[in-house]
């Protein structure tokens, strides 16, 4: 297909591998994908705050790697980074990088919550929804939804955001922004893989539980306003009913878990009274 000359010009406005990634007038093969998420890491790791944490970090990782290994094989070779925010969110980018608020790791009650949310993200980049919205943003107006999605849903850095526009956080922003069906299938994604890699599928309906909660806005992604979060407990809950799952599954890791939410919170310098008691 060739490019408009609309499409022509905004490539002339823009900068960057990651416009004219966008840009380009193909499919998002799985090297392009790749290709675009190293961009757009970069531009975001720039754009959010980053827990600089060896621990945690890998403590994070070792569950998404625990959840893919019992996965089977995948497109892209996955990382793990956390983001210093109390938003309970995560956000997946192209090519298998994975985002998790220091929220998530704090209001989770146990570490199949927060595998719950790993598997879900995990679920978005195995299921290749992220080229779904590439395919998408190149049939529909490009800038209009960058520009809305980047003022619109990154609520809580709209700062950033605004600044670069068309830098990582706005590109993530869009590719980020999954239809109802693909939540669906994230959570489906979810609610198989958690089992087989040893952990109670439950966690990620108690952790719906939890965001409800904690109720207050909506940040993008993990808290997406479609589907609810309340047929998005009914819908895992029926999910896991229908399985016939094996005994032993975890929900907890013998304490290691609470170790870390410690450390996040020494790290982050927010002490334990604070943990539960936001408005
Ligand atoms: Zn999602």
């Amino acid at each position: 297909m060739k490019c408009s000359r609309a499409s022509r010009r905004l490539r002339a406005a823009l900068y960057g591998v990651v416009a004219t990634a966008l840009l380009s007038c193909s499919t998002l093969s799985v090297q392009d994908e790749k290709q675009l998420g190293e961009d757009v890491v970069q531009q975001t790791k720039g754009q959010v705050r980053m827990l600089h944490d060896r621990v945690v970090r890998d403590y994070v990782a070792d569950i998404g790697y625990e959840i893919l290994d019992a996965t089977g094989p995948q497109p892209f070779d996955y990382t793990f980074y956390v983001v210093d925010d109390d938003a309970i969110n995560a956000f997946a980018l192209p090519g298998g990088h994975i985002f998790v608020h220091t929220g998530v790791i704090l209001k989770a009650r146990n570490v199949s919550e927060l595998a719950g949310v790993i598997g879900h993200e995990i679920g978005h980049v195995a299921r290749r929804h992220i080229a779904r919205n590439y395919n998408k943003m190149r049939a529909g107006s490009i800038t209009q939804q960058i520009l809305t999605t980047a003022g619109g849903l990154y609520a809580g850095n709209a700062g950033a955001a605004a600044g670069s526009i068309f830098g990582g956080m706005a590109v993530a922003s869009v590719v980020n922004t999954f239809t109802r069906e693909a939540e669906r299938e994230a959570d489906d994604f979810a609610v198989a893989s958690l089992p087989r890699a040893g952990y109670d599928p439950n966690g990620l309906p108690t952790f719906f539980e939890t965001m409800m909660r904690e109720g207050g806005s909506r940040p993008p992604e993990f808290l997406s306003s479609h589907p609810s979060t309340e047929n998005r407990l009914t819908d895992t809950r029926e999910a896991i009913n229908a399985l016939d799952l094996p005994s032993g599954l975890r929900a907890n890791d013998g304490g290691k878990f609470e170790i870390i939410q410690r450390r996040v919170r020494l790290l982050t310098g927010r002490d334990s009274t604070e943990r539960g008691s936001r408005p």
